[in-house]
């Protein structure tokens, strides 16, 4: 088994403003500041706020994400960010699929092959995101539903540098956590697809994500092949993110 160093990942959705955001970094840097430190921390705010938290992080362990992106490279498409925007404002990584995105804004498989694709060739790292719905876990379909998402999702993917995030969408925002046992076999079973799929797929970190806090941090990221938490509600205050990320 791979030594995949653990990711704690804050996904801030459509919340924080500049200046909170801002205030969040200066937080959390001094709070980090002096501590040993092993967890990589990533944050994906709003695309408003990278360029300016980029340049508050310089010279941190702080990776910034962005939350979406667009699947074409450049061009007439009013409303969307490429990849190299994003890359020219300071993110290293984009989730792609997030379960909002699939769900809300009707993204499907083909479309975010497209998107993990474009994030690799501008070069910048996919944050992909999988997960089942309620119905599909109750109808004993979870782990089709997951396999499905990955192999249309990552189908001739280029690159060599990929997260996965296994978030089931009936834990996102509900307060309703996995297991550690539904966690620990989801990702069993995504690391057996990733190992199958790509000759590096023992190297890419799953991280799990779905009402994880500083109360359940360390259970989840005590599970094998659980790589790090994509944190939503608890990642809005910069105590608790640093509280999962001690965790
Ligand atoms: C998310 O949106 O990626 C997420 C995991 O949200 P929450 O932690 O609030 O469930």
């Amino acid at each position: 088994m791979a030594v995949i160093p653990q990711i704690i990942a804050g996904n801030w959705k459509m919340n924080l403003t500049l200046s909170q955001g801002e205030e969040f970094i200066d937080i959390l840097l001094s709070k980090l500041s002096g501590k040993e430190f092993s967890r990589q921390l990533l944050l994906a705010p709003n695309f408003t706020l990278l360029a300016a938290l980029a340049r508050r992080c310089i010279g941190s362990d702080i990776g910034l994400a962005a939350q979406n992106c667009a699947s074409q490279e450049a061009g007439a498409f009013t409303g969307e960010t490429s990849v190299a925007m994003l890359k020219d404002a300071g993110a290293a990584y984009v989730l792609v699929g997030h379960s909002e995105r699939r769900q809300i804004f009707g993204e499907r498989d083909d479309l975010l092959r497209l998107k993990a694709r474009v994030v690799t060739s501008g070069g910048l790292v996919p944050i992909f995101c999988v997960g089942e719905t309620l119905d599909q876990r109750q109808g004993g379909q979870a782990f089709e539903v997951i396999s499905d998402q990955l192999r249309c999702g990552l189908d001739e993917f280029p690159g060599s540098q990929l997260i996965v995030a296994y978030e089931p969408v009936w834990a996102i925002g509900t307060g309703q956590t996995a297991t550690p046992e539904d966690a620990r076999t989801m990702h069993a079973h995504i690391r057996k697809f990733l190992e199958a799929q790509f000759f590096w797929g023992e190297r890419v970190p799953i991280l799990y994500g779905g009402s994880a806090k500083p109360e359940n941090a360390a259970e989840l990221l005590a599970q094998p092949e659980v790589n790090g938490l994509l944190v939503g509600g608890a990642a809005l205050d910069p105590d608790s993110f640093l509280q999962i990320a001690l965790a």
